[in-house]
């Protein structure tokens, strides 16, 4: 805790002087002023107490974080550190007040955290208007891009699509992991753009971004070697098509798409194309209406392991378009004809062990 109170007052550590009646100030037990050799100094609470809004523990990445953190923000409004939302129960590790939009509460989550506190923390800030920032330590930063760090923290930002920010307190940066997606093949990327001020991150990303190229190969042996293994994941996929007499690594040609998702969509578009059409194709009527094709949609999502939200992005938008191109390249390759209220099935999905 690097702001205490003293009587009406908030004192910041670095100001501080040694004495004894400083206390909290979301729930006003006495804290003590702490100095370590490399720890700038704070305030904690005493061992046994109890604080209703109790932030992690204090590390010198997080003491120094925050503060720099509060720096890089400084042009963005007017900014404190620790803000108690007493209403929400919530210290916010630093708030910028902006005149003209919403403040944003940064929190600088340097320690584990379950992604239910994530939720109820975020909520809890956009109860009452304000844009949550998680800001991400050296724990996470050394992550592999996935969904772990996606349905915790991934938030929209303008101009940087689906984003992951991390603060590095050595070279006092930002990173950030932007246009956050998913290839068909369930691959998971974004772009990576260090920002040295606030202002880099008020301008957007002004590159075009790069086209990826799907490696099939790669992901034929890869599917090969999971089947083999019996991976759970892909287990849950292949054990639905084998009662429809198909296999994974026979997938009809017409299902192969380029098109990416929201990085929400488990095993990829690619295998949910492949569930959804199979089904479709299995169905005991050649008339297949839009209820239908909503159902098998997103029990096949699930199936594949997509989530329908993490806690900052939905996966609602993504499907539809998903399931709107199914169709179309369907009809296109004459395999249904579009009516007025559904489809018809006109021929069978032709597999690629079917000749
Ligand atoms: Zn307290």
């Amino acid at each position: 805790m690097l702001v205490a109170q003293l009587r009406d007052q908030l004192v910041d550590a670095l100001y501080a002087q040694r004495r004894a009646d400083y206390t909290c100030p979301a729930c006003h037990q006495r804290v003590g002023l702490r100095h370590g050799t490399r720890v700038q100094p704070y305030f904690a609470h005493r061992p046994q107490s109890s604080c209703s809004i109790l932030g992690e523990g204090e590390t010198a990445q997080h003491i120094t974080g925050k503060r720099q953190l509060a720096a890089f923000f400084a042009d963005g409004g007017v900014v404190t550190l620790e803000h108690v939302l007493p209403q929400i129960q919530q210290r916010a590790d630093c708030w910028v007040a902006r005149s003209d939009r919403p403040p944003l509460a940064l929190e600088f989550q340097c320690s584990p955290i379950a992604t239910q506190q994530v939720w109820s923390r975020t909520r809890g800030y956009q109860r009452l208007g304000v844009y949550p920032l998680w800001i991400l330590g050296s724990r996470y930063g050394r992550q592999k891009l996935g969904w772990s760090l996606i349905e915790r923290f991934a938030l929209p930002l303008r101009g940087w699509g689906l984003c992951l920010l991390f603060w590095d307190v050595r070279r006092q940066r930002l990173r950030i992991d932007h246009h956050l997606y998913q290839d068909a093949l369930g691959n998971y990327h974004g772009r990576t753009t260090w920002l040295v001020n606030l202002a880099g991150l008020i301008a957007g990303y002004q590159q075009p971004l790069p086209q990826v190229v799907l490696n099939y190969p790669v992901w034929r042996a890869r599917l090969a070697r999971d089947l083999h293994l019996k991976a759970p994941a892909i287990m849950a996929v292949q054990e639905q098509l084998y009662p429809l007499g198909h296999h994974l690594l026979h997938i009809p040609a017409v299902l192969a798409t380029t098109a990416q998702t929201v990085p929400l969509f488990g095993q990829g578009l690619l295998m949910w194309r492949v569930l959804v059409a199979a089904r479709l194709f299995a169905l005991s009527t050649s008339k297949v209406t839009v209820a239908t094709v909503n159902r098998l949609a997103t029990s096949s999502f699930d199936v594949v392991g997509g989530h329908l939200q993490a806690v900052g992005v939905t996966a609602t938008r993504s499907l539809e378009i998903a399931k709107r191109q199914l169709m179309a390249d369907l009809v296109n390759q004459g395999y249904l004809r579009a009516m007025t209220d559904g489809w018809v099935i006109c021929r069978p999905l032709r597999w690629l062990d079917e000749d």
